[in-house]
């Protein structure tokens, strides 16, 4: 056998690492970093060795699958196809063409023949009911860029290897590498801030691996990150110390801005936050006085009751300090395939959100309604039930706010249909499963994440293997379901034809796939440079700082009353962990082997109190479910916060990890009313929680 080695980006998470991969006809000898990519030199973590898992894995769906009397069976590719299709178009004869309801899973980010196939079958179904893990994780950050810069994928990102002072609130990149900032080996970043004199400050509930090891770390309790945020803000321009740099000439509502934070004194802050006013006056003024600094809010910033506020106010702090578009502060990419630019709005008056949903009302952005709704959407009858449902890569049962809800209602829906490489806690509702591929049966080139990087660089490769036997790529899948739904009897190019097409009108034109294969490791394409004011898309190309959608807000912030009571005291919050991915990694043993990783931290002063020890079970409630899990005491909760990680609780008939059981979803605990008004996005932090040793 003869060993082979193939360069590629890992394509799982956001983070980019550059692989080396050894390998023969069948399988992989290796997985090791490259130290010569020029974005994350060398870094790699746990989950890139288990890209072999992923493949091997024996519980992987590899046949198409019909579920005949309650049981799935295998069938062809063609009969698969046809019944997918006239199903669907029959739901949507009898129920009109929104009773077709799609949500689309994280996994699609990364696969770049999802992304260019996917719009044709979203345009052949003709359904506005669409959900994805978006509004589980990320809307705010683009419902801020579409109201200040005018388009939703125009993303300011950290400009971490030259910062001078780096404010983290609700994010974890130690362990992320990068989230909404690909940014991988941050702990290699973090120690470069340091050793050029500069600082890395973390506000969090919890002690995170992040916050171990950075400058400070400040407790603050769940949801306050809006108020800290324009508390600075207001000492900023009290203390004179404001300045847009720059991009003076290009920003407006300064003064608007001035004014609407006068109510968040430091006072008012102090005590909404649990942070002394002289920690947050310092905080500011040490901000405000770097050489350059950069705000970065994310997950917990992101995914709670005032998840737009924060991601307004984050773009706002950076930008009234000069730290907006210049080096060492918030940057915008110039990548390979220019998304903004494919994608621009400029000169295409819209209004946003762009419409609201049927049952509560929430907003839609991007096309897309808050994963929160669905559930509803599925349970109210009328025009636009959804009666039908396709999901691609996606688990909402363990990944959206109360699974257990959206898992009632599947089993209500006339028709479902499953793109996936697992039967698990959803797709074991559906009516069929298709199967898909996993990382290394795929080409890469992150369409989506280039774009988000704290660097320029372009990587592409191809398989490194073909799918099993009976498994077709899934953009080919999805573009032959599509063929059936529209009637035409070929599909189109392939993606890597379709990419090589697109490059060209992207900021770096020699950057084709042949020159990346022939490269092999990244083509490094430089730092981040300033680059906004000509690339607004905002109605009159200024920077908009104060926009009314926020505005509007702050009365709710301001009269926010903590949402725990008596009965349900404590808050909970998620926590990422390196050795998972979202909901479908938890597969491979050599991710979930040693102690069990799904607990719940506990403050030691709180577990004292309420009797409770290390390892003990403790029983968790919510307003919408009660779970049982081992409790880990700890210094590194704030008091009054509890945590328990996501991505758990596979309770699918075939899953491995679910014999190793205490494994529970956070989403049993989520509240799907919880919801940021603004955004659409779900709160996942700050969950009211009763908390007791189970008996
Ligand atoms: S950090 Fe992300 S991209 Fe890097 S090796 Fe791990 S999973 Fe892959």
């Amino acid at each position: 056998m003869t060993h082979q080695t193939h360069f590629r980006t890992c394509n799982i998470c956001e983070a980019m690492c550059g692989l080396i991969i050894t390998h023969d006809e069948t399988q992989v000898i290796s997985i090791k970093p490259n130290p010569d990519d020029p974005l994350s030199r060398g870094h790699i973590c746990p989950k890139a060795v288990a890209l072999q898992d992923f493949r091997s894995d024996p519980d992987r769906v590899t046949k198409p699958l019909l579920k005949v009397d309650g049981v799935f069976t295998e069938i062809s590719w063609d009969e698969a196809f046809d019944i997918a299709a006239s199903r669907l178009r029959a739901v949507q004869e009898a129920h009109g063409r929104d009773a077709v309801g799609v949500y689309l899973g994280n996994p699609n980010a990364h696969k770049f023949g999802n992304l260019l196939n996917l719009p044709a079958l979203m345009k052949a179904l003709g359904s506005s009911n669409r959900y994805s893990s978006a509004t589980a994780d990320q809307i705010p950050h683009h419902v801020a860029s579409i109201h200040m810069l005018g388009h939703p994928m125009l993303m300011p990102i950290p400009d971490v290897d030259r910062t001078d002072f780096m404010l983290i609130l609700g994010g974890n990149p130690l362990v992320s590498n990068g989230s909404m900032m690909t940014a991988p080996g941050f702990g290699r970043r973090m120690d470069e801030i340091k050793a050029r004199g500069g600082k890395v400050v973390v506000i969090d509930p919890r002690r995170t691996e992040t916050a171990e090891k950075a400058s400070a770390h400040y407790f603050i309790q769940p949801e306050a990150d809006a108020v800290l945020l324009l508390a600075m803000i207001r000492e900023v321009f009290a203390a004179g110390l404001d300045r847009l740099g720059p991009l003076e000439g290009h920003v407006e509502g300064v003064d608007t801005l001035r004014d609407a934070v006068q109510p968040f004194t430091l006072d008012m802050a102090a005590a909404t936050t649990g942070i002394d006013a002289n920690d947050i006056r310092r905080l500011a003024h040490d901000f405000a006085s770097s050489p350059s600094a950069v705000c970065y809010a994310r997950m917990g910033a992101s995914t709670q009751s005032f998840g737009g506020l924060c991601q307004w106010a984050s773009y706002a702090l950076n930008l009234i300090t000069g730290n907006f578009d210049s080096e060492g502060g918030a940057m915008f990419t110039t990548p390979a395939f220019d998304y903004v630019g494919m994608t621009s709005r400029k000169g295409r008056a819209r209004t946003y959100p762009e419409r609201r949903s049927r049952v509560s009302g929430q907003p839609l952005y991007n096309g897309e309604f808050p994963v929160s709704v669905m559930a509803e959407e599925m349970e109210t009858p009328g025009d636009g039930q959804i009666k039908a449902l396709l999901t691609v890569a996606g688990n909402p049962v363990l990944t959206a706010p109360n699974g257990r809800r959206i898992e009632a209602a599947l089993d209500d829906l006339d028709f479902m249909i499953s793109v996936d490489i697992h039967i698990n806690d959803t797709t074991r509702h559906a009516d069929m499963i298709l199967p898909g591929t996993v990382a290394l049966e795929e080409a890469v080139y992150d369409m989506v994440f280039h774009s988000f990087a704290v660097r320029n660089t372009a990587t592409y490769a191809r398989p490194v293997f073909d799918p099993p036997e009976g498994v077709m790529q899934e953009w080919e899948l999805i573009a032959r379901l599509t063929a059936r739904l529209t009637g035409a009897n070929q599909i189109g190019p392939s993606p890597e034809q379709v990419l090589n097409a697109m490059l060209p009108a992207g900021y770096h034109p020699d950057v084709t796939v042949e020159a990346m294969l022939d490269a092999g490791t990244a083509f490094d394409l430089g730092p981040l440079v300033p680059n906004l004011t000509e690339r607004l898309e905002t109605h009159d190309g200024q920077i908009q700082l104060a926009p009314q959608v926020f505005l509007d807000d702050l009365p709710r912030l301001m009269t926010h009353a903590d949402s725990r009571d008596a009965q349900y005291p404590f808050a909970m919050i998620g926590r990422r962990q390196v050795r998972s991915h979202n909901s479908w990694t938890q597969n491979s043993q050599r991710l979930v082997k040693g102690r069990n990783r799904c607990t719940v931290e506990i403050n030691f002063e709180d577990a004292k109190k309420l009797g409770i020890s290390d390892g003990d079970d403790v029983q968790i409630s919510s307003h919408v479910g009660v779970v049982t899990l081992p409790a880990e005491i700890t210094s590194a909760m704030a008091q009054g916060v509890v945590s328990i990680p996501q991505g758990w609780g596979q309770s699918g008939k075939t899953m491995q990890v679910a014999a190793a059981g205490r494994t529970v979803s956070i989403n049993d605990l989520t509240d799907d009313k919880r919801i940021d008004p603004v955004s659409g996005n779900a709160a996942f932090n700050g969950v009211p929680v009763q908390i007791e040793l189970a008996s």
